[in-house]
């Protein structure tokens, strides 16, 4: 066999995002020989791309809320389907974190006393949101990356992670490729972090890019872990519609938050007529109310366009089936009126610049176009609370790819938190583990052997399955079959036709060489896409009511006897095996704080 480029680290993170560069910070601290892999260049992780904010219960703005407040609103947010362990760390560190950001050279929007400001969020009681303009996560990503940099922490870009390896049961390291050479290269590591992000390319209509075709999942689930609560993925109830091109763009909760409002084709802000049982008492029922709230938030009820995503994207969605969406199927989304030009610029800067350039709207004089689109995955790799472990000893998971922390629905802000809250334990915890295990498992050639091969077969076969029809097709029946709404009947089908492309992936065939070759990075990712659609498509049919993120058709409430139970997707060979396991017990003092 060829020989291959080989390194070796105490702990290999695998992805570059907030969660990976605060986990490389942490065990570099902690002493571990740290190196960072990622699939595009450093600083281009859907980290950079998050515009609202950090919430983190910091009371700025509102010196009532704590972190007591921020843990029970996550805790409603996901449905009650959190892991109570992790919303709690969360809401408890999230502070120190933001404020550690700062310290390291983040510079944040202030308020007028010259504290961290902090804007209003979708199922956030208070302004809880810290954040700089829209971009706050190109700040987070700018800090987080300089310190990592400064810090000596080597950085492989533009390489992706394929299989992750294992040697008597333990994580012993990761095989990958670079994308401009195909030249293949391997990390002897005894902890893995996998900080991969999402899933949402396996979607037609997603606010996500080319990178997340949830590889971090399915190299966990390939190496014997479990992936939790994947029925639950996140809509975001408002991308942009119009033009094709960029349908799915993500247009931020901010506008909603900054006093934005949904309207239907007859003018209607319909939302008051949405809202749930369980968001009833701390709403406000008339626009008057909801207006003055944004003045006096402590004698007025939050707006109904501020309820939890999921809710928001359902309401949106009956409206347009009922015949009341806008030109280009969605709904208004109106900040012009309600604004001033100069407020919205200030305050939304990014989405004044997305509209004008890429729909030749102008948001301080008219509405936007506004519709659901696949944004955040809630289920990912099931880890211990405390130190972010899977099931298989070494491997370890942050960020997006970790399941557990959201339940059944994300708040919105609470991933850039999660993100510094758990990638810093996990990062700490990883190299700690390397020093209490003292020896190293090696990757041996054979295993080098059997990812090369793996990773070449689309170039031995001729006349195959072309990558880009299959990866439309496999977009197709997640976006028609396993979308927003779901039924039996259509998931089904989709677990049929999922099946057909299982069978598909093995015929696909790549033409041309090694050398940056798009075709044959996308047949590899699509082995990644098919998994994890198989298990939000098992998962969301064994989930027999609805809930957060999952919604069925025919079984529109949410059950009580479900909602203690969660659900894990295991490899059996080439299926994906599903099982009911019982949710953590939360402790009597925080279940208090629901009374
Ligand atoms: P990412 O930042 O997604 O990084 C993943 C990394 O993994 C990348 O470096 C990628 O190259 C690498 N990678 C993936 N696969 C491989 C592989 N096989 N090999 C090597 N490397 C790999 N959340 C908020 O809290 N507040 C917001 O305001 C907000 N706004 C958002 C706006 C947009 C448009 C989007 C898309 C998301 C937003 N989110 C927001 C969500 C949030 O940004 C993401 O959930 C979060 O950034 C995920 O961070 P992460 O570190 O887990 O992964």
């Amino acid at each position: 066999m060829a020989e291959i480029e080989r390194h070796s680290f105490d702990v290999l993170v695998v992805g570059a995002g907030g969660a990976g560069l605060r986990a490389a910070i942490a065990a570099h601290d902690a002493g571990a020989k740290v190196g960072i892999v990622c699939k595009s260049l450093l600083g281009k992780a859907h980290t950079v791309m998050a515009e609202g904010g950090i919430a983190a219960a910091m009371a700025n703005v509102w010196k009532e809320d704590n972190w007591q407040v921020h843990f029970r609103d996550t805790m409603r947010g996901g449905k009650m389907l959190n892991h109570w362990r992790m919303a709690q760390l969360h809401a408890q560190e999230a502070p120190d974190r933001v404020r550690e950001l700062e310290e390291w050279g983040a510079l944040f929007d202030r308020t007028p006393d010259g504290l961290i400001s902090q804007r209003d969020f979708g199922g956030h009681r208070y302004a809880r949101l810290a954040h700089v303009g829209d971009r706050t996560g190109l700040e987070l990503i700018r800090t987080l990356q300089q310190r990592a940099v400064a810090l000596g922490i080597e950085v492989f870009m533009e390489c992706t992670v394929t299989k992750l390896v294992k040697s008597d049961g333990r994580i012993a390291g990761a095989f990958g490729y670079w994308r401009e050479s195909g030249r293949f290269i391997a990390f002897d590591a005894p902890s893995v972090v996998l900080a991969t992000g999402g899933i949402g390319k396996s979607y037609k209509v997603t606010s996500n890019s080319w990178e997340y075709t949830g590889d971090g999942h399915a190299l966990a689930l390939e190496a014997g872990a479990s992936l939790v609560n994947m029925e639950f993925v996140q809509f975001h109830p408002t991308g942009m519609v119009w033009p094709p091109s960029v349908k799915g763009i993500l247009v931020t909760e901010s506008v909603r938050g900054d006093g934005g409002v949904l309207r239907n084709s007859e003018g209607r802000r319909f939302m008051f007529d949405y809202i749930p049982e369980f968001f009833k008492a701390e709403t406000a029922d008339s626009e008057e109310e909801a207006d003055r709230w944004y003045e006096d938030k402590t004698n007025n009820r939050r707006p109904p366009e501020l309820l939890p995503r999921d809710e928001v994207a359902r309401a949106i969605n009956a409206e347009v089936k009922a015949g009341r969406g806008s030109p280009h199927g969605g709904v208004f989304l109106d900040i012009a009126s309600r604004r001033t030009p100069e407020y919205i610029r200030r305050r939304l800067p990014s989405m004044y610049h997305q509209f004008k350039e890429l729909a030749d709207v102008d948001i301080t004089a008219e509405p936007m176009e506004v519709g659901p689109t696949c944004h955040y995955v809630m289920g990912g790799v099931a880890v211990d609370p405390d130190t972010g472990e899977s099931s298989v000893e070494g491997l370890y998971a942050a960020g997006e790819v970790a399941g557990g922390m959201h339940g059944a629905n994300r708040l919105g802000g609470n991933s850039l938190s999660d993100l510094l809250v758990f990638g810093r334990r996990t990062g700490l915890n990883a190299a700690y583990a390397v020093v209490r295990r003292g020896d190293r498992p090696t990757i041996s050639d054979e295993e080098i052997r059997a990812a090369s091969e793996h990773a070449l077969a689309p170039f031995s076969i001729e006349g195959g399955e072309n990558p880009y029809t299959v990866q439309h097709d496999l977009q197709e029946v997640m976006h028609n079959l396993v979308g927003i709404i779901r039924t039996a009947e259509e998931m089904e089908r989709a677990l049929t036709q999922l099946a057909g492309l299982r069978e598909r992936i093995t015929r696909l065939s790549v033409e041309g060489h090694r050398q940056y070759n798009p075709g044959w990075h996308l047949a590899l990712d699509l082995r990644n896409m098919l998994r994890v659609s198989e298990c939000i498509a098992r998962a969301a049919l064994e989930r027999t009511e609805s809930r957060g993120g999952h919604t069925r058709n025919d079984y529109p409430a949410t059950d009580d006897a479900w909602g203690k139970l969660n659900l894990h997707c295991r490899l059996d060979g080439e299926a994906v095996g599903i099982t009911r396991e019982p949710l953590p017990q939360m402790p009597d003092d925080l279940r208090e704080l629901f009374n």
